[in-house]
């Protein structure tokens, strides 16, 4: 998309720290980053959400991600990474263009995530796997 920042990066009209790429992904170093080395791979292809980006694209997104997570971990004082996708506003997405955060990740790197985890009420668990799981599977055959 021509007004996509992170197109005009693939074009190479915004300058970036480039990590890698080949003919379906970039790579390249988030500008604001949780921890340096913190990078973002992207498709060269412009999606906004992650479910439109081809399978053999994604895959390789994925792929090159736990790679290059591999490789953090051996700077400094990194002994782990996350991978992370925001889809969606409310998700904390700012950039819409679908990309894949690799967050190199210390024991001593003062960082948490707000992750809270909700208790299921009785049933509601089944219930909700069971509405997923068929629509999901309506989605896949139809
Ligand atoms: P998200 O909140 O998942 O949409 O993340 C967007 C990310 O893109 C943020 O972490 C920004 O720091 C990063 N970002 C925005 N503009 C640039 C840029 N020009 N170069 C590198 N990273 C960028
Ligand atoms: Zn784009």
């Amino acid at each position: 998309m021509s007004d996509c920042i992170f197109c005009k990066i693939i074009k190479g009209e915004i300058p970036s720290a480039k990590i890698y790429e080949d003919e379906l992904i970039y790579a390249f170093l988030d500008i604001s980053p949780i921890n340096f080395g913190h990078t973002l791979v992207i498709p060269k292809e412009h999606h906004q959400s992650a479910a439109s980006i081809p399978e053999e694209v994604a895959g390789r997104m994925f792929h090159i991600a736990s790679r290059i997570g591999i490789l953090l971990k051996r700077l400094d004082e990194f002994d782990a990474y996350n991978l992370h996708l925001a889809d969606g506003t409310a998700a904390g997405q700012v950039v819409m263009h679908a990309h894949l955060h690799v967050i190199p990740r210390g024991a001593e790197d003062n960082f948490r995530w707000n992750w809270r985890q909700l208790n299921y009420p009785e049933g509601k668990m089944a219930e909700i796997a069971a509405d997923i799981s068929a629509k999901l599977a309506a989605k896949l055959n139809g």
